[in-house]
């Protein structure tokens, strides 16, 4: 999975090439057999089977691209019309094409820099995620960090929270700041809790929990809002260093045909760099970055509104979060932890005071700002979904498409509610067969019967759109498809389905993975389907996943993924 920085940078300079080479691409050429008038394409590719997502023409073989558009979809006959000598033609030999994967909610650099990481997430037990550390810190330079590793201890058993302790030993010359995989808690050695200053005596911050052991000391863990008390003393990464992690990120996506992301933790350091790769026409992927709430400010004066920018770069979003995660303990229920009864988890710091979340809403829906947040729990939702009902009773109703991140543990009552105010449910499957080993004993069987509850939220006429969350869960759609599909949990416990009343069908699954989440972030007339006018990104896929059985998704891989109908990926063993 991981990529070298020499292959990213010959990536990079492939996509430069292709890019110039579209540019380039004289119009002036015409279809030679078709007689008409109308250009030639750059590329057609044919003979394949084309899954369009365009309801008036759902099925076709072939597909032209001029100038990064689609201008032709159908049969090969007609599309080859568009043939001119420069036409580059893909004998696409009867493999399933799609559009390009847009994930909905990505860390798009957090996921990059994961790539080149110490690994922690596959550790089974507490021993081998201590020796991970210890061989990836025996070549780490003294004094550098050592960040990432979006570990998970319900792998282990016991599942219990590693300490400072277990890692104070292997890393005697580095601070070490280890993320949790859900994010919402770190682990660091007693350097950094030193550096930071936090002691016995330092108070857990409003929507954040120093984990503390029997006599008061901390462990190491810090959970939500008190993640943040590290910030201060954590380095911020150079520009070249942005650059590096990113150029990975993107060669990643390309290899999993995923051709637009949606960023939920847009940083200013990171924009920069993403203007810099789309100048030198080096951005392989279409990106919309969402900075947090806090920032609100910034794009309401600049009075852009939602989705401003080009088709490969925008802005106009802001993240939100209501509560923390399930696996953390931080997600916000009505009802206590099934499993730790006087615990019903926490709002987050975004939310407190609430009156303060009322004047950022307020203000972003005045600079008609899309607002994206994140809510777990029942009672974080249901939080939620208030002040957007508050705001669109204020202002009245507009095409806001405001969206919920996760929607995760829904109340019953809630889910009319979704439908009635248009909120998007924007919702990442993969976590369904993660956390389905063991969220039932956290929240019991009724609350579990409305977690990850995509059939439900499909047949309310909620809009789904569909994501990963990466690196919290990993970028591949195929593995994502196979969760929606089977919702087969990772273990191998429910391999007919945990809770398969929720399955969706694979038609509708490829659907929220592309016109869904075009629309969450209002591109559907730019992307989304393969039809005429539109972005031509499409991928080419290994297996027909319309046809195979859902248990074998996963095993599907992408042989070639196009980008405005540049080819910005081709799988080694693609012979076409
Ligand atoms: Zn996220």
């Amino acid at each position: 999975m991981t990529c070298s920085g020499t292959s990213a940078l010959r990536f990079a300079a492939a996509v430069a090439v292709g890019l110039a080479a579209v540019a380039a691409s004289a119009k002036t050429e015409t279809a030679a057999a078709s007689g008409d008038a109308h250009p030639a394409a750059d590329l057609i590719i044919r003979d394949a089977r084309v899954w369009t997502l365009n309801p008036a023409q759902p099925q076709a073989e072939a597909v032209a691209v001029l100038d990064g558009r689609i201008t032709a979809v159908g049969a090969d006959s007609s599309v080859l019309l568009w043939r001119g000598p420069k036409t580059r033609v893909v004998d696409a030999m009867g493999n399933r094409l799609l559009p390009g994967f847009n994930d909905a909610h990505v860390h798009f650099a957090d996921g990059g820099a994961a790539l080149t990481a110490v690994q922690l997430n596959d550790a089974t037990s507490l021993k081998e995620f201590v020796k991970r550390i210890a061989d990836y810190a025996v070549h780490a330079p003294q004094g550098e960090w050592i960040r990432s590793g979006n570990w998970d201890e319900t792998k282990w058993s016991p599942a219990a929270l590693p300490t400072r302790q277990d890692i104070d030993a292997v890393t005697p010359n580095n601070p070490v700041s280890l993320d949790r995989y859900d994010g919402h808690m770190i682990i660091v050695n007693s350097q950094v809790l030193k550096l930071a200053g936090i002691t016995a005596k330092t108070l857990d911050p409003p929507g954040g929990v120093i984990v503390r052991d029997a006599s008061g000391q901390p462990t190491g863990a810090l959970k939500d809002a008190a993640i943040e008390l590290v910030d201060h003393v954590t380095p911020v990464p150079t520009p070249a260093q942005r650059r590096r992690i990113i150029e990975n990120a993107l060669h990643e996506a390309a290899s999993h045909g995923v051709t637009s992301v949606q960023d939920m933790t847009l940083d200013y350091g990171d924009l920069a760099v993403y203007s810099q790769l789309l100048r030198e026409g080096k951005l392989s992927v279409r990106f919309y970055g969402a900075p947090p709430i806090g920032k609100v400010s910034d794009q309401a004066k600049l009075g852009i509104g939602h989705a401003f920018g080009s088709d490969s770069l925008r802005i106009g979003a802001l993240k939100m979060f209501a509560d923390g995660s399930l696996g953390s303990r931080t997600a916000y229920f009505f009802e206590p932890f099934t499993d730790e009864p006087q615990n019903r988890g926490l709002l987050f710091k975004d939310m407190l005071p609430l009156s303060r979340t009322r004047q950022r809403l307020q203000l972003a829906d005045a600079s008609e700002l899309q607002v994206c947040t994140h809510a777990i729990g029942d009672a974080a939702i249901s939080t939620t979904l208030d002040l957007y009902q508050e705001i669109e009773k204020r202002n009245g109703p507009r095409d806001r498409r405001w969206r919920i991140e996760h929607a995760q543990h829904m109340a019953a009552r809630d889910f009319e509610r979704f439908a009635q105010l248009h909120v998007i449910a924007s919702v990442q499957p993969y976590q369904a067969i993660d956390d389905g080993r063991w969220a039932e004993a956290r929240i019991g069987h009724d609350r579990a019967s409305r977690t990850y509850a995509f059939r439900t939220f499909i047949d309310h006429g909620v809009r789904l759109a569909f994501g990963t969350d990466w690196p919290i869960a990993p970028l591949d759609p195929l593995l994502t498809l196979y969760a929606a599909t089977t919702r087969a949990t990772l273990d191998g416990k429910y391999s007919q389905g945990w809770f398969p009343e929720q399955k969706v069908s694979i038609q509708e699954a490829i659907a929220a993975y592309t016109v869904g989440s075009a629309y969450a972030e209002f591109q559907e007339h730019e992307k989304g389907s393969i039809e005429p006018g539109k972005l031509a990104d499409m991928i080419l896929l290994s297996q027909d996943v319309l046809t195979i059985a859902p248990a074998a998704i996963r095993d599907t891989h992408v042989l070639k993924t196009w980008l405005g109908g540049v080819e910005v990926y081709a799988a080694r063993d693609s012979s076409l």
